[in-house]
């Protein structure tokens, strides 16, 4: 019989990594997780979960000891607020984080390293169009990212790339094109897009006030993919041969006023919207999956609608608790 293998997944206390230690342990593995926190929303089904900050070289040597194969989600990140304001602290954070931890996995001889990039590294100027093309991902060069998290990303993909070649670590490099799903942060700031409409139309229904707040016109584009394809697609990515750089997300872009009707109809409720200043980020961005469909013989497979219905479902659920203790207090 053959030995289990040896799982570690860092950034295991996040939203996309939390979702990846359930899906690995239902597929049979021993997984061990990392983050600097516990998930926030429930506990980790991880067989070993430690507090470390992959920051640091010799914390990083822990947490890859005796693994067969490194998920490195970890990483200091959130929406577009979040992104277009802290610069200096995503890249110092985001550099040490994976500059240590590819070199441990390294040095502890991990045998597979799946490094989890964005579509952020993408040009700037091929997103400047709502209707815009569909990003592939010879188009990542000549680079220009919008903000300091794409640079990172884009170094750190090279990073891979150069450990693969000059010491022999099977790499991989997932390019997610906004992930969203349940469990995920939905308020402080850090939240994303499809969280945030979520949140704001569920607190509209349940006090009654129709009226959003979107940042800019709302005609911005984007393509949305739930976790649970995002999970089984980079499970099925690290077990490939394929270690260029690839897209996972859906195809079908959206507007996010387009993001908002689908959500209020879910919820049944009809929201007036008010149009503010606010970061938006590239006017247009869509995943072009060509590759993905010929490498993996798979591409996502589950709706917006079916995607945003489970999340709006369960982020209701948390607006509701907070707004009914935020009562309990108040009396
Ligand atoms: P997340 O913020 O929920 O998870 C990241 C986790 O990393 C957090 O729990 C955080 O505490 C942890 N972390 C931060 N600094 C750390 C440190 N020094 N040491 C240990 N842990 C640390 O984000 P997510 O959405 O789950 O994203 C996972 C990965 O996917 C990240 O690398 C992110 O950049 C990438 N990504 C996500 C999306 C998306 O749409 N969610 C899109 C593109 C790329």
């Amino acid at each position: 019989m053959s030995e289990q293998k040896r799982i570690l997944v860092t950034g295991a206390g996040g939203f996309i990594g939390s979702h990846l230690v359930t899906f690995l342990k239902n597929k049979g593995y021993w997984v061990r997780g990392v983050d600097l926190k516990h998930p926030e929303f429930t506990e980790s089904d991880a067989d070993e979960f430690e507090i470390l900050d992959m920051r640091r070289l010799a914390q990083c040597l822990e947490a890859t000891s005796d693994v067969d194969e490194v998920y490195a989600l970890a990483a200091d990140m959130g929406g577009m607020g979040f992104i277009s304001s802290n610069h200096a602290t995503i890249l110092y954070n985001n550099s040490t984080i994976n500059l240590n931890t590819l070199e441990a996995a390294h040095q502890n001889g991990a045998k597979r390293y799946l490094y989890t990039s964005s579509a952020c590294i993408y040009p700037e100027f091929l997103q400047e169009e709502a209707d815009v093309k569909p990003l592939a991902e010879e188009d990542a060069y000549p680079a220009m990212p919008q903000d300091a998290y794409g640079w990172e990303k884009l170094v750190s993909e090279r990073l891979c790339m150069h450990y693969r070649e000059d010491f022999g670590i099977e790499t991989r490099t997932v390019r997610f094109h906004n992930i969203f799903g349940e469990k995920g942060t939905w308020e402080g700031g850090r939240e994303k897009a499809p969280a945030a409409m979520c949140r704001k139309v569920a607190t509209a229904k349940l006090t009654g006030e129709p009226e959003i707040e979107i940042w800019g016109d709302g005609e911005q584009t984007r393509s949305f993919c739930h976790v649970d394809d995002c999970v089984e697609g980079i499970v099925r990515l690290m077990d490939s041969d394929f270690h260029e750089p690839i897209n996972l997300g859906q195809d079908r872009m959206v507007t996010i006023n387009e993001l908002v009707d689908i959500i209020s109809e879910i919820a049944g409720f009809e929201v007036t919207r008010k149009h503010i200043d606010g970061p938006q980020g590239v006017r247009g961005r869509n995943s072009d999956n060509t590759k993905l469909r010929e490498v993996l013989k798979w591409e996502p497979a589950i709706s917006l609608e079916d995607g945003l219905k489970r999340t709006y479902d369960w982020i209701e659920g948390e607006v509701k608790n907070s707004l009914n203790k935020k009562a309990a207090q108040g009396s």
